[in-house]
């Protein structure tokens, strides 16, 4: 019994094809029914030449089951069986089996549900139609030439022919259907299954994505704080120190920590893209400041490595536009220092030029380089994240493989798109256009002539307000301590809280000119002491300035939502406080 399941097994069983069953088991039945047939036919006398089709047609059955299992070859097997059986066998016995007085009108509709389902292709069309049009043609071959038949001697024959055939086409045709939608169940159920292992396997890997973004999140967050420090302090050192040894060796440290940050910088940067937790703040800004303050950084890059820096931009461009400064900014920083990263000698061509469309305008920033150039088969994984180009090169070259990503992702945020042309051994084009709103009617030649302003701030002039009373709040007393090293020079007098709370004493007691409100402390944060500030009254025009250390992530809009008066990332960057300093505290 259990060898016969085996068998059985081999030919039918849901992990075959679904049509090679289909077809081994018609086989079968059409095995069976022939035997049967045949035997009737011997045991009624009734004619031989029937059962010579018969025999015939039962071994070409068995050759083509060969066929199609063990040689792989179903589509041809079904269509050698259409053939043979269908078109010679079957039209064969109509004609020496009683015609439409017959049971073979009831074979004939089996042939075409066997051919729909086994055949495929162009083939299931021509075979089925062929198929079609023969047994048409049988019909009125046998209305035109009834004599030429071979019919059964009486009614009973009749009645017993088409009764068995009708017997045999019902159980083929039951066992076909049932079959299908035996396997059409198992499929549904298998994809059911599988959809919800992918649908798990999917929420895995968001899940493990997420940690992952979040541990980036957190670390670089971490690694932020003793960064302001470290930063801090040495600024400490570099305006303290006399001896030049000193001065050169910290020159050193903030070299190595400003790189270090813009590495945390980057990373967190592409973490919040990851988990789509980046936003786009959009605000007026000065276009002109924004354009200066591009060409002092990269004047300082032309003098430090030789290379020239061209700059050159349309002066009827508006001077204030509506949009993401901060991130458009990021964007060109990042282009162009990989334009001077990658350029040994020759020039690095800054371009901006504008087309206005309606209250818009189409600024299109280009940066151009004499530099090693990019092959062409490395194209497709330059926006690639952790991806670095022609490695054997580039060696020396200090980089993470996220800026160009981290770009190409906030121009899209932005709606537009980083384009790149670039020949290996010559240079490279990196540009994108992007629509700002304009707002007013002044561009940057009419306010350069209307400039008064244009003075830069001479670092070593420190900003001195006697009188001014300052209160620092932060839980940590380290930073507190940077802070308040920062202030020296200006002689203000420094008060200090390390809690909301007592920071609310303070200024319960205290009128002071400027507050400096550190965002995240236990208890009660910067925010939360703000309000409490404000609703109690403690403070009315008093400027209170958000120190954070989670300034890159868009929170600019939201303190000054809140009625910050501005807000300053850790590390403090010096010129920053200065002008912050200088705006609030000028009047005396
Ligand atoms: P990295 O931190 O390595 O500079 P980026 O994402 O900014 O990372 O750039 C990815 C890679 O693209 C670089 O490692 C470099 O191989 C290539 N690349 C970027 N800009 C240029 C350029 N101006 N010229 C030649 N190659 C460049």
């Amino acid at each position: 019994m259990d060898k016969f399941k085996k068998f059985v097994k081999r030919f039918v069983s849901p992990d075959l094809p679904m049509r090679l069953c289909v077809f081994n088991m018609m086989s079968a039945i059409g095995f069976v029914g022939g035997l049967v047939s045949i035997i009737i036919t011997y045991a009624m006398h009734i004619n031989n030449g029937q059962i010579i089709s018969m025999a015939v047609a039962l071994s070409m059955l068995v050759f083509l089951v060969y066929l199609a299992n063990a040689k792989n070859m179903l589509n041809l097997a079904a269509i050698l069986l259409c053939i043979v059986i269908g078109w010679a066998v079957f039209p064969h016995m109509f004609i020496k089996g009683g015609g439409i007085y017959s049971g073979m009108p009831l074979w004939f509709v089996l042939v075409i549900v066997f051919e729909t389902i086994l055949i495929e292709g162009k083939a299931k069309f021509i075979i089925g139609g062929i198929t079609v049009a023969i047994y048409t043609g049988m019909f009125y071959f046998a209305y035109a030439f009834p004599e030429k038949l071979h019919y059964f001697g009486d009614d009973k024959m009749v009645f017993m022919d088409i009764a068995q055939s009708y017997v045999f086409v019902a159980i083929c045709t039951f066992v076909i259907l049932a079959f299908e939608l035996f396997l059409y169940n198992i499929a549904i159920k298998r994809a059911a299954e599988n959809a919800k292992e992918a649908e798990k396997a999917k929420s895995e890997a968001i899940n493990a994505n997420a940690a992952k973004s979040t541990f980036l999140a957190n670390m670089s967050h971490e690694i932020r704080t003793p960064m302001g420090v470290i930063l801090g302090m040495n600024e400490m050192i570099q305006r303290e120190s006399k001896e030049q040894e000193i001065i050169e060796y910290s020159k050193d440290i903030m070299g190595a920590a400003n790189s270090l940050l813009s590495i945390i910088n980057d990373i967190l940067d592409f973490s919040k893209i990851e988990s789509g937790k980046m936003n786009i703040v959009e605000n007026e800004y000065n276009f002109k400041n924004m354009i200066q303050d591009l060409i002092t950084m990269f004047r300082v890059k032309e003098q430090e490595t030789g290379i020239k820096f061209r700059v050159k931009y349309d002066k009827e461009l508006p001077l204030t536009l509506f949009g993401d400064d901060l991130r458009i900014k990021q964007c060109l920083i990042n282009i162009l220092s990989n334009a001077f990263k990658y350029t040994e000698k020759g020039s690095v061509n800054f371009e901006i030029s504008g087309e206005t469309d309606g209250e818009y305008k189409k600024i299109t920033f280009s940066v151009k380089d004499t530099g090693i150039g990019i092959k062409e088969d490395e194209m497709n994984r330059l926006f690639d994240s952790f991806e670095r180009l022609d490695e054997n090169h580039n060696k020396t070259i200090q980089g993470t493989g996220l800026g160009l990503n981290i770009t190409s992702s906030l121009l899209t945020l932005m709606g537009s798109q980083l384009k790149v042309e670039s020949t290996y051994g010559e240079g490279s084009r990196f540009y994108f256009t992007i629509s700002q709103k304009i707002i007013g009617s002044e561009t940057i030649i009419s306010s350069m002539k209307n400039a008064t302003d244009n003075v830069i701030n001479d670092k070593k002039e420190y900003f001195v307000a006697e009188n001014a009373n300052v209160l620092v709040v932060d839980d940590n007393l380290v930073n507190i301590k940077v802070f308040t090293a920062l202030l020296k020079n200006s002689k203000m007098k420094i008060d200090t809280a390390l809690s909301g709370m007592e920071a609310i004493e303070k200024v319960k007691e205290n009128k002071y000119d400027i507050i400096f409100l550190d965002h995240m402390m236990p208890e009660m944060d910067g925010e939360v002491t703000f309000i409490k500030m404000k609703e109690d009254n403690y403070i009315q025009d008093t400027p209170v300035i958000m120190l954070t250390a989670n300034a890159i992530s868009g929170m600019k809009e939201h303190f000054m939502d809140m009625g910050f008066a501005g807000y300053l990332s850790k590390p403090i960057d010096y010129d920053l406080l200065d002008k912050i300093l200088r705006k609030y505290l000028t009047k005396e």
